[in-house]
């Protein structure tokens, strides 16, 4: 990827902007971008830089990108709507082309590193709760004040406020002769939870669709103890609005990213602000049992998205046949009965159900869990909450009295 069109090459100490950015170390990258830790050395603090291929369509996929972010740095002057924050923008010319880069406010890990170093265990629900709030009070500012779908939300696409202090001694500049390639990706080397996680074993994300036998069975690797998180914020903030749209300007007819998938953009029925509830929901679930909510697969005699309607069913009840059959893509799923054309028996399991058999959570945070998540995984996108009625659910102010909501004291005896 590093040639004309592709990535920037970055060299530890390398200046940006006449100067005003020096490059310290990466910090993470996509499909378009590499993302670097710099040094301001105008405001004297760390920023983040994401340095955007250089081919055309990447260029104009990172202005729209900054038309975007300009936007919602406009509209939350004071920056406390948990949206990542625009500082600078410009043009930088390599051996490659000419990239656009952004200049971004410097945040920590992602959820899906947070999941990671949690053991896949899932949180503590009083963290998960913070989180939610978080990423409600960014929905409700995006959709409500600015008219804009995030339609890639997903815990890579939201980072912890940074938690470690960069170097005290930023490298000011020079050639140190490290060239840091994307597919190295060390995200965030210095950074506590990675070098913890490092230590740790790492396994394969597992999600709950193994429940029914056409997709296998699980592994039964045992579980250790989850680390201590106890200290760290649960403050975040929603980032890459590299696929974002606005409501009444809509681009593409496939959006987000499979598991956070909405069935109304799989059927191809439309789609709008309600597909990002849907993707928080998802979201939330991971949080708390460090699952995915759904992880479809192709099979023998179906396909991805037709497991994943099935996967979406077995937990949340048959789809309506209204909504089943409505969408321009429904026959190559749907019968006109509304049911699935080559998954035909499906493994009911209700969502408290799973919570309780499979994640040990006690009666009580299961029912209080399902209330407030289910609402959010309507199939019709028009009964959905919106994220300001979301922000007023009574789940969000419950409190665990030990901070340990689920039924593992054994677990919690032997923790580190
Ligand atoms: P892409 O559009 O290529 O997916 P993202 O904006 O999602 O790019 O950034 C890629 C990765 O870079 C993120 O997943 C994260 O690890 C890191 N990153 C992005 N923005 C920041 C930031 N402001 N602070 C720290 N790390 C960041
Ligand atoms: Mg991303």
């Amino acid at each position: 990827s590093y040639r004309k069109g592709g990535y920037h090459a970055v060299r530890i100490g390398d200046p940006f902007a006449s100067g005003r950015y020096i490059a310290q170390r990466k910090l993470g990258w996509g499909q378009f971008s590499t993302v670097w830790l710099a040094y301001d050395t105008q405001s004297s603090k760390y920023v983040a830089l994401k340095i955007q291929k250089s081919a055309q369509q990447f260029a104009q996929a990172a202005l729209h990108e900054i038309e975007v972010i300009r936007s919602i740095a406009d509209g939350d002057p004071s920056n406390s709507k948990c949206v990542v924050r625009l500082i600078d923008h410009f043009k930088h010319t390599g051996p490659n082309g000419q990239h656009l880069c952004m200049v971004l406010e410097f945040l920590g890990d992602s959820l899906l590193q947070l999941i990671r170093f949690n053991r896949y265990k899932g949180l503590e629900l009083n963290k998960v709760r913070e989180i939610c709030k978080c990423v409600l009070i960014a929905l409700d500012f995006l959709h409500r004040e600015l008219g804009i779908i995030h339609t890639d939300l997903k815990p890579e696409n939201v980072l912890l406020l940074s938690t470690i202090d960069p170097p005290k001694d930023p490298i000011r500049s020079g050639l140190t002769p490290i060239l840091e390639r994307p597919e190295g990706g060390t995200l965030n080397g210095g950074s506590t939870m990675n070098t913890i996680e490092k230590k740790l074993k790492q396994r394969a994300r597992r999600a709950i669709a193994n429940i029914s036998s056409r997709r296998g069975s699980m592994g039964g690797e045992a579980l250790k103890p989850a680390r201590c998180l106890d200290g760290i914020d649960m403050r975040c903030k929603v980032v890459d609005f590299g696929n974002a749209c606005w409501a009444d300007k809509r681009f593409a007819e496939e959006i987000q990213t499979r598991q956070y998938r909405a069935p109304e953009v799989i059927l191809q029925s439309g789609y709008s602000f309600s597909v990002d509830m849907w993707s928080f929901a998802c979201i939330a679930f991971e949080l708390a049992t460090g699952d995915m909510m759904f992880a479809p697969n192709t099979g023998e005699g179906f396909s991805e998205d037709e497991d994943h309607l099935a996967l979406m069913m077995e937990i949340l009840g048959k789809m309506p046949r209204k909504i089943a059959v409505g969408g321009a893509r429904s026959k190559d799923f749907f019968d006109r009965h509304g049911d699935l054309k080559r998954i035909r028996r499906l493994k009911y399991l209700p969502l408290d159900r799973v919570l309780v058999n499979k994640y040990k959570f006690t009666d009580t945070d299961a029912r209080e869990f399902m209330e407030f998540l289910s609402p959010l995984l309507e199939f019709s996108p028009e009964k959905r909450p919106s994220a300001q009625q979301c922000l007023q659910h009574p789940w969000l102010n419950l409190r665990s009295s030990d901070g340990q909501s689920k039924v593992d004291a054994g677990m919690n005896k032997l923790k580190i």
